[in-house]
């Protein structure tokens, strides 16, 4: 079981979901628990660290941020004993929870999940597991996993102790059409396949950690997307309750062409104008920015209208933006530019499904209705099961819901 910011928001959100826990347990479940921080701690965490010093030690930052979760852990592990469960909190580098050295974005590399399981064998102890955190065992120091990582936390414990589930309790009774805060119409979905989770979870829906999808793929994890609001003394823990069932492929009988659409302000835009037009040129521009570690996105090359230069049009992630300018006017003399223009003013907005497979036309009838609507598109890429539109961010809401509504997903 896993429980998001919102639903340990304070000690009487966790008082409730200790009531949650309460109850599987009764009914004669083994549970492990993860929990994330107080909502808002965690911004408040990387605020101070800002405020310290806006370049700071990454592994600094791994030991203040990842103490939000400490304090829910702990919190948590008092009001199951208080109810009269035996509980224990487990920190990262306790269980331990070994990860990469990549401080701030670490990758679990593995979980013993042995004593958990002998535990809730001889005496029924409740885990509780700090969620998002993790240690690097070679220098012994406390990592974490990116923002919103305590699903990652979840699904790889739920995979070292080979549990039937792995339940995501969060502010949304499952995973929808679309974020249900910007589309009101949105539904929830009873199925989503893993590769269409992990598209949507990719291109903006933070409902669930990207990685922890990933892990769910891997190791076959069933991932439950459920509401922490259910009352619950009034769940029947037998039963299937609302919620949103992350599976195979295979498993969903009925598939839709579209299954969601996601969205994300989180982009800039970068165009190199007037640069040569001859071989080597995209590995001059892009070789600095992977070796400074920028990832770009989308990438548009126009044919040369001269035969001699052209323009080359790219995405990069928002908070790379001054970077990545920095490194190309660096480069600038030896890529071989004109100018550079950048815009942080945009968005991508994604459509995905895995039943675009086997339908041609999906993507034009969306540059249709994005026209009609007078928005105009900024820079496309496609792939087997998605198609993603740069767009002013502007219009952000306006194309989620048109194409909402144009694939039929309305409620
Ligand atoms: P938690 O703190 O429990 O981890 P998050 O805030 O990380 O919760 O994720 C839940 C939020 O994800 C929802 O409140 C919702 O606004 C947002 N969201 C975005 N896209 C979707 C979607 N397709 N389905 C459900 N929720 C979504
Ligand atoms: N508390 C962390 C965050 O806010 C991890 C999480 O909630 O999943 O990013
Ligand atoms: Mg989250």
């Amino acid at each position: 079981m896993k429980f998001g910011g919102t639903s340990v928001a304070t000690v009487d959100h966790i008082r409730n979901v200790a009531r949650h826990v309460k109850r599987e347990v009764d009914a004669g479940h083994e549970v492990a628990v993860i929990v994330s921080a107080m909502s808002g701690a965690t911004n408040q965490l990387v605020e101070w660290c800002r405020e310290a010093a806006m370049l700071h030690d990454a592994r600094e930052y791994d030991t203040v941020v990842a103490s939000g979760e400490q304090v829910t852990s702990g919190l948590l592990a008092i009001v199951l004993q208080d109810l009269g469960m035996t509980a224990r909190s487990w920190q990262g580098w306790q269980l331990p929870i070994r990860t990469t050295d990549a401080h701030g974005g670490a990758r679990i590399v593995g979980i013993d999940g042995t004593e958990l399981i002998r535990r809730f064998a001889e005496r029924r102890e409740v885990a509780v597991i700090a969620g998002f955190q993790g240690v690097y065992p070679t220098t012994n120091r406390i990592t974490t996993l990116g923002r919103g990582g305590s699903d990652t936390s979840a699904v790889a414990v739920a995979a070292a102790v080979k549990s039937d589930r792995c339940d995501i309790y969060t502010d949304v009774d499952g995973v929808y059409t679309s974020d249900p805060r910007v589309v009101a119409r949105a539904h929830r979905l009873d199925r989503i396949a893993f590769e269409e989770m992990l598209e949507l979870a990719s291109l903006g829906a933070k409902v669930l950690h990207v990685r922890s999808v990933e892990l769910g793929m891997m190791h076959n994890v069933r991932i439950f997307v459920r509401s922490t609001f259910d009352k619950p003394d009034h769940i029947d823990p037998h039963a299937t309750p609302p919620g949103t069932l992350i599976c195979d492929e295979g498993e969903i009988v009925e598939h839709q062409i579209v299954t969601g659409i996601a969205f994300s302000k989180d982009e800039a835009q970068i165009s190199i104008r007037r640069v040569e037009d001859k071989p080597g040129v995209a590995a001059a521009i892009f070789g600095p920015l992977a070796e400074a570690n920028i990832n770009v996105d989308m990438i548009v090359q126009n044919v040369s209208s001269d035969g001699v230069t052209t323009d080359l049009t790219f995405t990069v992630p928002a908070g790379d933006y001054e970077r990545a300018s920095t490194v190309l006017n660096r480069a600038k003399v030896a890529i071989g530019y004109e100018r550079l223009d950048g815009a942080t003013d945009v968005a991508k907005v994604s459509v995905i499904g895995i039943g675009m497979r086997s339908h041609a036309g999906v993507a034009a009838k969306a540059f249709r209705a994005l026209a009609d609507r007078g928005i105009n598109i900024r820079a496309i890429t496609t792939s087997e099961i998605k198609f993603s539109l740069l767009i002013d961010a502007a219009y952000t809401e306006l194309a989620v819901r048109t194409l909402h509504s144009l694939y039929g997903l309305d409620r």
